[in-house]
């Protein structure tokens, strides 16, 4: 199998020394690019700036912006069997970012945003990777939003946290899942180290592809 796995945080300049970003550290992502290796698949991992050692094997792309990530995708997803889409982009950036530091203003700020483009909801139909794995961190809503997300984003599945909760999702080592299904079915993988759900979440996709191997011949 050749797996596409992105992973870690974007960051939207403001102005050549700030950015707006979020806290993924990146470690489920790696684990993933790290249980795929161990179990023997062609890994390209696209990675956000993360202090993390990437793994010994994998074909390294490295981003910065929602808009590098965006290219880094399409480059390199269509010539994969299964792209997983962990990285955290960032929902908006500055709708200008300025070419030179912008000075320390007295009092309110104001900094204009625009959304940025959603990547797994762009992928053409045709082209793309037999499996499309979708991440998303919730703070409320799990269930309900991940089901949006497996129809909007098209994809096969939806691996939903609870980043609410302080002992595990974002930053931490240990992480509880969810995944859900395109046939309405899901499975819940109990808090245990992001190295292990990842091993899980391999098994569970070199499975699904197995299937849509069979279906196809
Ligand atoms: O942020 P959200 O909950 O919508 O993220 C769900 C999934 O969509 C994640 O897999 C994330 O990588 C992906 N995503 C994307 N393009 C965006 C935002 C999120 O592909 N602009």
């Amino acid at each position: 199998m050749r797996i596409v796995v992105t992973a870690g945080p974007t960051r939207e300049p403001i102005d050549p020394v700030r950015f707006l970003s979020n806290r993924s550290s990146g470690k489920m992502g790696y684990a993933i690019a790290e249980a795929a290796l161990e179990a023997g698949h062609v890994t390209t991992l696209i990675t956000g700036p993360v202090a993390l050692t990437p793994p010994v094997g994998a074909r390294l792309v490295k981003i910065v912006t929602s808009d590098d990530l965006y290219a880094a995708v399409h480059e390199h997803a269509p010539a994969h069997d299964v792209l997983v889409m962990c990285a955290a982009v960032s929902d908006y950036k500055p709708l200008h970012s300025a070419a030179q530091k912008m000075e320390k203003q007295r009092g309110l700020f104001t900094l204009e945003l625009t959304a940025t483009r959603d990547i797994l909801a762009s992928l053409p139909k045709e082209n793309r990777p037999c499996l499309v794995v979708g991440f998303a961190a919730e703070t409320h809503d799990v269930e309900t939003s991940a089901q949006r997300k497996l129809r909007t984003k098209n994809c096969d599945l939806i691996v939903a946290n609870d980043v609410s909760r302080t002992d595990s999702g974002m930053e931490s080592d240990d992480n509880e899942v969810t995944i859900f299904f395109r046939s309405g079915e899901r499975k819940i993988i109990p808090r245990t180290s992001k190295k292990i759900i990842a091993r899980a979440l391999l098994k569970i996709i070199s499975e699904l592809h197995e299937k849509s191997l069979t279906k196809k011949t």
